[in-house]
């Protein structure tokens, strides 16, 4: 989540194993022409990619960015229009829709990384040198969304890159992506953030940090969750979700699953919420009724499943209906 600042290697938390891996590559002056990026949504990737991006056109020339010379800005700061890409000419970012002003709004841009995309973008810089001499980054926003048609167009360029161009692609959903693209690049692996991380994450944007509980070790959910606006909604959710677990049939439920719109973060969040009031009722029932207490257990991990469903892209209507069927089978 880039926007204005600094963000050299060292803001990035959490993320141990993935920063050493690059900062090493980065001091041996051995940084692969094209990285893929794993992990769940929100936490950290595409920051560490900016951070990366930013040590190869930092104007300093160390192995890591200085965090504060203009390349090092302009790599990490976004344009205030659209498209909202960074500033500085030798970090390139792609993503689908992301230049719709400029491509047009064809039904491929909305749906996936378009060839039109591939080709504008990525194939009119990569036979040039960087603009301001040190190298050029193209920074990819889940990478599976590339189309077969637009991949395809990259292929060439994936496989013998220019000197001096690397790409970065980042995933929340690896197993999506295509083959070709991920037979041509190197993993590098992002974990669920320990919870004490999101919590400091918290805590420096002064939001309520207890939020980082039901996280998942993931930020974007953690914000998602702080946001009070949002409240109301996911506790309304909450009492909708309780009420049709304990109604005589399913239908209840399915009307509550058909009514999803299909905003994922914030289907998240809410399914996170009736998680966590399902583990309240397992605490209060242990002593007085074991039974109910472990069934309700049961159901606590059949929500957290719905929510890895959500977060690896099933239709949010059918992941509800498949987790109400679950929970009234427990
Ligand atoms: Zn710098």
């Amino acid at each position: 989540m880039v926007g204005t600042g600094a963000v050299p290697f060292a803001d990035i938390l959490g993320q141990e194993a993935a920063v050493t891996t690059l900062t090493r590559a980065l001091a041996a002056g051995r940084v692969h022409h094209a990285y893929r990026f794993e992990g769940p949504p929100g936490v950290g990737k595409e920051l560490t990619a900016f951070a990366l991006a930013q040590s190869l056109v930092c104007e300093q020339g160390g192995p890591e960015a200085c965090g504060r010379c203009g390349a090092c800005r302009r790599a990490v700061t976004l344009n205030s229009d659209d498209p909202r890409v960074p500033l500085h000419p030798d970090v390139v970012l792609l993503g689908r829709g992301l230049y719709r002003g400029l491509l047009g709004g064809s039904s491929t841009e909305a749906t996936g990384i378009s060839v039109e995309q591939v080709r504008r973008i990525v194939l009119s810089r990569v036979g040039f040198p960087p603009h301001e001499g040190r190298a050029l980054v193209f920074i990819v926003r889940e990478a599976d969304e590339i189309t077969v048609q637009a991949a395809n167009a990259l292929l060439k360029t994936l496989e013998e890159p220019h000197e001096r161009t690397h790409f970065v692609l980042l995933t929340s959903r690896p197993s999506r992506l295509l083959d070709t693209i991920r037979s041509r690049s190197l993993p590098v692996r992002f974990g669920p953030l320990p919870e004490r991380v999101v919590r400091e994450i918290l805590q420096r944007r002064e939001l309520d940090p207890d939020v980082a509980l039901l996280a998942q070790g993931s930020v974007s959910l953690a914000l998602e969750l702080a946001d009070p606006e949002a409240r109301a909604e996911r506790d309304a959710f909450v009492t909708t979700a309780l009420a049709a677990l304990g109604a005589p049939d399913l239908a209840p439920s399915l009307k509550l699953a058909e009514g999803q719109k299909g905003d994922r973060d914030g289907l998240r969040a809410a399914l996170a919420f009736f998680a966590q009031a399902i583990a309240g009722e397992a605490r209060t029932l242990v002593t007085t009724s074991p039974d109910d207490a472990l069934k309700r257990a049961l159901q606590h991990r059949t929500v957290l499943e719905a929510m890895r469903d959500v977060e690896r892209n099933v239709q949010p209507a059918l992941a509800l209906e498949a987790m109400f069927v679950r929970l009234r089978n427990a």
